[in-house]
């Protein structure tokens, strides 16, 4: 049962321009909070050899595995609009990567694994709280079907974090499909390094882009899958809260769990992180958001596409990408398989109805086709209302609501990862109890299944139990 982790390590054979060497510092006592067991296996690793005493030690950084070789990498990025010439990986080790037995190349990276030269006023360290918010909501996310940095082992340090009060350390093991951010390729852009930008283009390629032609090719394709990536969070009720250009991946997955958050109440203009004063990252703003950030991305990469007018046309492309994206998810939600002018207003009445009525998200949708839709509307004439035009709408494709049930049900999951949960699962495991956590993370694994004996995870917050504000740790 001895811990082989076949490492290739792509990206530390660029040079030193892109990253600093160095080994994750040690900790006191790590022990084994989670092992994900199934993203073990779809890896091609031995979850019992991680598990095992050698295992630990290597998810905790105490033990270099063989065949590693740790780095942080940097980056720059705009940060709320502002920018910040210089970030990089200053509480994160990348350990290395792994092709999986499918033939995927993955990052393995420790976060929370101790100061780096990026590490700027910070400790390097992260502690309990985080490291499960972003352990079950990155796997409940997976879970949905979104793109996304996975969840590999989360283990606890045995050290004390200092925060607003003192409180146990812990390491996630995080698995991407790299960790090649927008703000990777403004840095090197900022340094006018054009060799680096030139170097990390084809590495991005290679990665993300396989049949990409050159950098414009690159900058379209991340501009696709961005367009979808983020319809998809708007389809969950998804607030991501803190898109700054460094928490934008190359790869189109979600990346970076911090003051994230599903929605209970619908409302476009949503914001939960307490650092998001003015709302930039509302949850409405989101694909504005996003195309900020692809412009950012896309001036970066001027000096090798060369033509503006190039760049500007890419770029221009996105909202109507976006609003196709969007379109086809929100037809899933509301069971039409066919696309008719109008669609986009009947599902836009909707969630205006659904601002007015006070109406549940997640369990609005995941009622449509049933009794108790119009329950989630204070008004629940409201509801009836639209839903006689929807039963006109699928009427045009010989449907009725009741009739797309399963098909409704296979688009509108019943269970999200509440933020009321996760803060109950983070204050029980604070206590040294990990069962809410391992609750949270076993329903969440199927959330579009019926709920049963987890109907509970399903239900909006009571008003005591509300937490209206996600903080990053
Ligand atoms: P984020 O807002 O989570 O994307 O983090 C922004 C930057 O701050 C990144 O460069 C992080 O590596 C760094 N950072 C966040 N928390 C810490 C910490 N506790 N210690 C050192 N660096 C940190
Ligand atoms: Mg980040
Ligand atoms: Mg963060």
């Amino acid at each position: 049962m001895s811990l082989h982790i076949p490492f290739d390590n792509s990206y530390a054979r660029l040079d030193g321009r892109f990253f600093t060497k160095l080994n994750p510092t040690a900790v006191k006592n790590p022990s084994l909070i989670a092992l994900n067991a199934s993203l073990a296996g779809d890896l091609g690793l031995d979850a019992r050899a991680l598990a095992s005493p050698d295992g630990i030690a290597a998810l905790a950084g105490n033990m270099i595995p063989e065949g590693a070789a740790p780095l942080a990498q940097v980056y720059a990025g705009h940060q709320f609009g502002g920018w910040s010439p210089r970030l990089g990986d200053g509480r994160a080790i990348l350990l290395g990567e792994i092709v999986s037995p499918n033939g995927q190349r993955f990052d393995i990276q420790l976060k929370g694994s101790g100061p780096t030269p990026y590490s700027r006023m910070g400790d390097g360290r992260a502690w309990l709280g985080p490291v499960l918010r972003e352990y079950i909501v990155s796997e409940a996310m997976h879970a949905l079907g979104v793109p996304t940095t996975r969840a590999l082992a989360a283990v606890a340090t045995g050290d004390v974090v200092l925060r607003e009060a003192p409180l146990p350390g812990a390491i996630l093991t995080r698995v991407a499909a790299s960790h090649i951010r927008v703000g990777t390729f403004q840095y090197f852009a900022s340094q006018k390094d054009v060799e680096a930008l030139t170097a990390l283009t084809e590495h991005a390629i290679q990665r993300h882009d396989a049949n990409a032609e050159g950098a414009l090719g690159l900058l379209d394709g991340v501009i696709a899958r961005q367009a979808k990536l983020i319809a998809q969070w708007m389809g969950l009720g998804f607030v991501h809260g803190v898109m700054n250009t460094d928490n934008m991946t190359i790869s189109g997955e979600t990346i970076d769990y911090g003051p994230c958050a599903f929605m209970d109440q619908y409302h476009p203009m949503q914001v939960f992180s307490s650092i998001d004063q003015n709302g930039r990252y509302a949850y409405g703003r989101q694909a504005d958001m996003a195309m900020w950030n692809l412009a950012q991305l896309a001036t970066s990469l001027l000096p090798l596409i060369g033509e503006v007018e190039a760049a500007q046309a890419s770029i221009d492309r996105f909202p109507e990408l976006f609003r196709t994206a969007w379109l086809e998810v929100f037809r899933a939600k509301t069971g039409l398989k066919t696309q008719l002018k109008g669609d986009d207003q009947l599902i836009q009445d909707l969630m205006n109805r659904m601002v007015n009525g006070q109406a549940d998200f997640t369990n609005t949708f995941r009622a449509l086709g049933t009794e108790s839709a119009r329950d989630e509307f204070v008004d629940p004439a409201t509801f009836d209302d639209w839903e006689r035009k929807w039963r006109d709408r699928l009427s045009m494709e010989n449907a009725t609501p009741e009739g797309r049930l399963s098909d409704l049900h296979c688009a509108n999951p019943a269970l999200i990862a509440r933020t009321h949960r996760i803060e109950q699962a983070i204050q029980a495991a604070v206590a040294g109890d990990f069962a809410a956590f391992e609750r949270l993370c076993s329903a969440l694994a199927t959330p579009f299944a019926e709920p049963g004996e987890n109907t509970d995870l399903a239900r909006p917050p009571q008003t005591e139990e509300i937490v209206a504000q996600t903080f990053c740790g």
